[in-house]
């Protein structure tokens, strides 16, 4: 079941006969860290140099490009690029202290502090054009004494990523102000903490582990080895500093969230099963334009409603197996906003909204309100659909734990028509009826 599920042992394997790029990351305290890519001989010279300016599952853009220092061996062109001069080893540093001041929201950028820094793999890796597919090896060198904490390998040892995505979608976090803790469990869940103020490590990584424990058991099994949390609690820079957010990634999930965002057991399950949910949907079963990723402009998809409204759908499904429990949370985030989204948040086409969304999903946060809610609603009536077709046989569960196979063995996106047909194999029930509703408007 791991290695079926598994994006990158597919690719690695695929490109097990390819030479590495070797990626070094060095951090020696003060305001930037630095990165040397070194291409192999058997790799043609590299031409090209691209620093990412989309995040997958970003829905935005930031111009990490703004933030490169030092780099000698290219002469910079339009876009995120530079011309490079052949030299098969590239060097630059990132000022992550300019990017912190300049990106306001905290699941953009990476930070420094006094014994701590934390680095999101895509605002400080670029990569070399034509080399996107070629396996990585990444070594970290820290200052003297500090622990380092990779989300390719959080229990130490090498850290390998498939490919560049891999590597951009990691992250990093070190110094001695980092806790590291490991939950118990049958999928090794890390916890890498770092707080300014005062909080409930043991609390969060319980509910981290019940949660995921949970989300695995709703898909049929794990598709990654080990899994990180990557919890930071700060206090915001400035008014403008925005918290609250969180991000999912392949094999982690970088979260940003105050003590008083977790006081409650049950919302603060559910946040972490939902942002878990998302290394299924869509991280290994995606809709047009998630996967193969594109780096330099914001990719415009037609399924966030299906990544963000499935993706909950599951974590609530995961975690309130008993019908009314879930239609309470189904009533309090989703039926409640619906009815007071303007109309016509309401009703416009799903994949039309899901285009607008794709670059404004939080910057007007109606717009991801309405596409995560429309979407979870649609799972929710689907699942309803199936289980009073199949007298309780089946459920929307097996629609996706089916959807999540075909992606792997097919990898590639699949087409919002292509859902009914690989549903209906699952559970043998039609549910276009409910997609075309779905997607045409608000029921
Ligand atoms: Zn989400």
């Amino acid at each position: 079941m791991f290695a079926a599920f598994c994006l990158s042992c597919v690719a690695a394997a695929t490109l097990a006969n390819r030479d590495p790029l070797q990626y070094r990351l060095t951090y020696s305290g003060g305001d930037r860290v630095s990165v040397e890519i070194r291409v192999p001989d058997s790799a043609p010279a590299p031409a090209t140099f691209i620093m990412p300016r989309a995040i997958p599952m970003g829905y935005g853009e930031q111009y990490y490009d703004r933030f490169v220092r030092d780099l000698q061996t290219g002469r910079r062109e339009e876009g995120p690029r530079w011309k490079l001069d052949g030299s098969r080893r590239i060097t630059y540093s990132v000022d992550v202290r300019a990017m912190e001041r300049e990106i306001h929201a905290a699941s953009d950028s990476s930070k420094l502090r006094d014994g701590y820094a934390g680095l999101l793999g895509y605002s400080i890796f670029g990569f070399v054009e034509g080399r996107e597919n070629d396996p990585i090896v990444l070594t970290i060198a820290a200052p003297e004494g500090w622990q380092v904490l990779s989300t390719l390998a959080p229990r130490g040892g090498p850290l390998r990523a498939a490919n560049f995505y891999e590597l951009a979608d990691s992250q990093v976090a070190m110094g001695p102000r980092m806790a590291v803790e490991k939950a118990p469990g049958k999928i090794p869940l890390y916890l890498a903490l770092y707080a300014e103020r005062e909080l409930d490590r043991a609390r969060l990584l319980r509910l981290a582990s019940e949660a995921m424990e949970r989300v695995a058991d709703y898909f049929g099994g794990a598709p990654f080895p080990h899994y990180t949390v990557h919890f930071e609690v700060l206090k915001p820079l400035s008014p403008e500093h925005r918290y609250g957010f969180s991000m999912e990634h392949l094999n982690s999930g970088t979260f940003y969230l105050s003590p008083e965002d977790i006081a409650e057991d049950g919302r603060t399950r559910y946040n972490l099963a939902h942002h878990f949910a998302h290394s299924w949907i869509p991280k290994r079963s995606y809709g047009t334009g998630y996967f193969p990723f594109r780096w330099e402009l914001a990719p415009v998809l037609d399924s966030i409603w299906f990544a963000e409204g499935f993706g909950q759908y599951a974590a609530a499904a995961a975690l309130f197996p008993d019908d009314s429990a879930r239609q309470q949370l189904l009533n309090n985030r989703f039926r409640n906003w619906l009815k007071q989204a303007p109309a016509f948040l309401r009703d416009m086409r799903l994949d039309e909204l899901s285009f607008i969304g794709s670059t404004r999903y939080s910057e007007d946060f109606r717009v991801g309100r309405t596409l995560f809610s429309r979407g979870a609603l649609m799972a929710a009536e689907m699942d309803e659909l199936i289980r009073e077709q199949t007298n309780g046989a089946r459920s929307l569960r097996d629609a996706l734990r089916h959807l999540i196979a075909w992606s792997a063995r097919e990898k590639r996106a699949w087409r919002i028509e292509e859902l009914p047909a690989i549903f209906r194999q699952a559970t043998g029930v039609d549910t276009k009826p409910v997609l075309d509703q779905w997607l045409a408007g608000t029921p």
